[in-house]
């Protein structure tokens, strides 16, 4: 509707209005076209008996996106200066609340269940900052409150790296630890022009949907992840040379991290971009079993 935020000109005189000056090393860059904020929604596929979290609020361009197709919005700005601006521009909404604080530093459990019931479906929704990105995204899958679903904006480079698969130029790390717990798939691509101020590059929207189960089932979690790190310390090294790097490289550890690859069936001059989340999970079971 031509009463959105999300206007060049609605947007221009919000910010003139409150005399708002945006910061750069807050990753505040607004969204100024409702047609993406409606096709956002539309992924995240909201209703009103769905409880959404948002990251970084702004002027409230999403957020009365949200407000209006969801039950109630919680949104964690860390920028006190658009308190007043967001108590303005979200007057018409009865169902969202601000929380002034930095979200990585906020207790999620103990703010969410003050102000929503958890056994309702909960989802985050968010155009995200992008100097923090992955730290966000790792701070809600790892949170011990349950979210089903996230769709969040990043630069599209990231987004890359989140949903590739083994193989892939963009596989690493983070595409293992976010897909351990989520089916993860890029929804669509935005470009830069429907930002205040424009990025340098382009960004896509995600949508993380919760798995069941993990993606493989490991007999233990935190010798995974430091395999999976280890093993793309450095990307164009063989498994060998970078678990060898890891683990140590003197006659006892050495037999054994072979017997080790050998119980994985892992040939160890593979590199490993072409680990499968599986394979990754047979490779540390080794691991623990027959090095640690
Ligand atoms: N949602 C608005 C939109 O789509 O137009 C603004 C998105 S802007 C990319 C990111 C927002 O996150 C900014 O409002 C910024 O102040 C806020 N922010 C940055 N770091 C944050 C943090 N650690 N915790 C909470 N909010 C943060």
């Amino acid at each position: 509707t031509n009463k959105d935020i999300a206007t060049p000109i609605r947007t221009k005189e919000i910010l003139k209005k409150h005399g708002f000056s945006l910061k750069k090393s807050l990753g505040q860059n607004f969204i100024i076209d409702s047609n993406i904020l409606t096709k956002i929604v539309d992924t995240a596929g909201l209703n009103k008996q769905t409880n959404v979290v948002e990251v970084g609020p702004g002027i409230g361009a999403l957020t009365e996106h949200l407000a209006r197709s969801s039950k109630e919005v919680i949104a964690f700005e860390i920028d006190d200066r658009l308190l007043p601006v967001l108590e303005d521009t979200l007057s018409p909404y009865n169902n969202v609340t601000i929380i002034n604080k930095d979200v990585l530093q906020a207790n999620l459990k103990e703010i969410l269940s003050n102000k929503l019931d958890l056994t309702e479906p909960l989802m985050v929704v968010a155009n995200l900052p992008y100097y923090i990105t992955t730290p966000i995204i790792m701070y809600f899958l790892e949170s011990t409150v349950r979210i089903d679903t996230l769709v969040v904006m990043m630069q599209k480079e990231v987004a890359e790296r989140v949903t590739s698969a083994p193989g892939s130029k963009a596989y690493g790390s983070l595409s293992i630890a976010v897909q351990y717990y989520m089916d993860a798939e890029i929804a669509f691509i935005v470009p830069k022009t429907v930002f205040v101020p424009q990025p340098n590059v382009d960004s896509a929207i995600i949508k993380l949907t919760r798995r069941e189960t993990p993606a493989v089932e490991v007999l233990n979690e935190k010798i995974f992840f430091e395999v999976v790190r280890a093993a793309f310390v450095q990307r164009r090294k063989t498994l060998w040379n970078n678990l060898s790097g890891r683990y140590g490289k003197n006659e006892g550890v050495k037999e054994k991290l072979i017997e080790a690859l050998d119980y994985a069936g892992i040939d160890p001059k593979r590199r490993g971009e072409t680990l499968s989340l599986v394979e990754f999970g047979k490779l540390s079971d080794g691991i623990y079993l027959k090095l640690l």
